[in-house]
């Protein structure tokens, strides 16, 4: 007997609303890269692929300001890639460090004790600045094999000053992984020169390509860990022995079926970092301080209150509203969606019901 299932809906077209998406990501997609996402499905184990990958290999080292081999993009979104940097660089048991100063670090601390790691989180409100000082005597302590610091805290709308840091983390032998999911393209980042030894980010915040694919990087230090291991990560899709040569980084002559990459999100993705690589790394980061300058203004202008207080820390890309006082967030956010089509969000885990949060549109 067939099983009944009302499929009425079915029979009606997909609708889509035009958004204003201002909320953290995803954001609104410019024509180009919505277009080349619609381009004819090829086999994503077909020879043009391959220059496809290879073409995004390169783009995003230049987006990272890296000359890694081992470089490449997640099929998934930015999760995919906080989940491969864990999985792939700690053991079993192993001590990993996270700062823990809005919801990113809480959510990486999450996945490390979920693979069994031992975690040690130094904490901070949100929007908090951790100083060098402080992260090495954290090393010293709990002497970590991974690090895990967030550059563009998106739940609080701060940048992260990361100076430094790489060179501490070598000294105490610690893996310094980054997530720039928030900022990359939009705030300074150096991979080689800041020594971060493991960087992602996510396709769909400033770099304006659909949600789904994560660029990732490691360093020579972060493949010799991942690659001298004893036991096999704990996941199969995201493990880097495959990856690696499923991006042809493993030097080997084949690249061999592993799993069906998001052929569509890579043609976006390609697009989305042609885009930046055409614009500039130096122009694109002056244009969303630049617009964000004029933001911060108004917003101000209004008597309205900015979360993060000192202009040099905040991050380009997402600005943090507090919530004033007398104000339901949840109404006011509601109210500007149905009224103005414009998303914006609340905060996230410790931020929520402190702030309210803008990314922007600026193509
Ligand atoms: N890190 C940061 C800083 C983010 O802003 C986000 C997404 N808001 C993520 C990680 C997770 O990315 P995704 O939602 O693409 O999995």
């Amino acid at each position: 007997m067939s099983v009944q299932v009302t499929v009425i809906c079915m029979l009606r077209p997909l609708e889509v609303p035009f958004r204003y998406l201002f909320g953290p990501g995803p954001s609104n997609v410019p024509p180009r890269v919505l277009a080349a996402g619609g381009r004819g499905i090829i086999g994503h184990l077909h020879p043009e692929m391959y220059e496809i990958m290879n073409d995004i290999k390169k783009g995003i080292q230049y987006a990272f300001q890296t000359q890694n081999n081992m470089t490449i993009a997640m099929s998934g979104s930015g999760h995919a890639a906080m989940e491969c940097a864990v999985f792939n660089t700690v053991e079993l048991g192993e001590s990993v460090l996270v700062a823990v100063n809005g919801i990113w670090g809480e959510r990486v601390a999450e996945i490390a004790e979920r693979m069994g790691a031992n975690v040690h989180i130094m904490v901070k409100a949100p929007g908090g600045v951790f100083s060098n000082g402080e992260i090495e005597k954290a090393l010293a302590k709990h002497k970590p094999v991974l690090f895990f610091l967030t550059h563009g805290e998106s739940s609080a709308g701060l940048a992260h000053p990361v100076d430094g840091i790489g060179d501490l983390c070598r000294k105490h032998n610690t893996l310094f992984l980054v997530d720039t999911v928030a900022s990359l393209g939009a705030s300074p980042i150096f991979m080689d020169q800041q020594n971060i030894d493991i960087l992602y980010t996510g396709s769909q915040k400033a770099l304006n390509a659909p949600p789904g694919t994560a660029p990732i990087s490691f360093n020579e230090r972060a493949c010799q860990k991942m690659f001298n291991r004893k036991t096999k990560p704990v996941s199969y899709l995201f493990d880097m022995a495959h990856l690696s040569n499923y991006w042809g980084n493993d030097g080997q002559p084949a690249r061999l079926y592993h799993h069906t990459g998001p052929v569509s999100g890579f043609f976006s993705l390609r697009e989305s970092l042609a885009i930046l690589a055409e614009k500039g790394l130096e122009e694109s980061w002056r244009h969303h301080k630049e617009v964000a300058g004029y933001l911060w203004k108004g917003l101000e202008d209004m008597g309205l209150k900015l979360f993060i207080q000192n202009k040099d820390l905040r991050l380009p890309s997402v600005t943090t509203i507090a919530i004033p006082e007398g104000y339901n967030w949840r109404e006011m956010l509601q109210y500007i969606m149905k009224h103005h089509n414009m998303e914006m969000t609340g905060g996230l885990g410790p931020s929520t019901g402190m702030v309210s949060v803008r990314g922007m549109l600026k193509f």
